[in-house]
């Protein structure tokens, strides 16, 4: 799939402003820093689109961007900062859990993870809690470009062991590096098939 158009539609922080047009919503999630908006940015080709910085929890909001004025690529919070009074026990906020859970509008959520790291504790938390949801969801392993190609390999396959040990059925994966591009089309062409 090919992004010809990509432009910032909205900020919500409440799920009673998201909007509700009947254009589907694929979203991104992950721990601050994992390179989200660095993501988003090299899949619509454009740079600008959502911000990178280097400080975490900054992005509170669900922010939505139009593609092609056919579907809505949508920027969740980052999760695993410092607990704030809107965090919920499990450590994801309500704006979160709501979205993801209950408002229906989700077709498809990216659950982003440092390919460099070994699994860590909120991402498995946050998976199982998709998984009992029955959410339908996929792993992007980011920042593939800071490892050798057999190094990146690894790292997946110690996410699937650790991810067979609860479930049977596993998430697609996806390998990318935003500086290079990597898994770009892969991507694109999956969303391309979900919508
Ligand atoms: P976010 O907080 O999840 O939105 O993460 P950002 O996109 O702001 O990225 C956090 C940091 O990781 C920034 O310094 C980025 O330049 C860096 N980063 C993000 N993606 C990549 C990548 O694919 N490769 C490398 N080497 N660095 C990356």
């Amino acid at each position: 799939m090919k992004i010809s158009k990509a432009e910032f539609r909205c900020s919500s922080e409440r799920i009673s402003q998201v909007p509700k047009d009947g254009l589907r919503d694929i979203a991104f999630i992950g721990r601050s820093n994992v390179g989200k908006s660095s993501l988003i940015n090299m899949l619509t080709g454009r740079p600008g689109l959502a911000k990178v910085s280097g400080t975490p929890g900054k992005t509170r909001l669900i922010n939505h961007f139009r593609i092609d004025n056919a579907w809505y690529l949508v920027d969740l919070p980052g999760y695993g900062y410092a607990r704030t009074s809107k965090t919920v026990r499990n450590g994801f906020s309500t704006l979160i859990t709501d979205y993801v859970l209950r408002c229906g509008k989700m077709h498809f959520l990216f659950v982003l993870a440092d390919i460099r790291l070994e699994p860590q504790r909120i991402d498995l938390r946050f998976i199982d809690m998709l998984g009992e949801h029955g959410v339908p969801f996929g792993i992007v392993f980011t920042k593939a470009d800071k490892l050798s190609k057999t190094q990146c390999e690894k790292s997946v396959e110690r996410y699937r062991k650790r991810l067979s040990e609860t479930w049977e059925e596993l998430p697609p994966m996806f390998v990318s590096s935003s500086e290079r591009g990597t898994g770009r089309e892969e991507i694109l062409d999956f969303i391309g098939e979900c919508l």
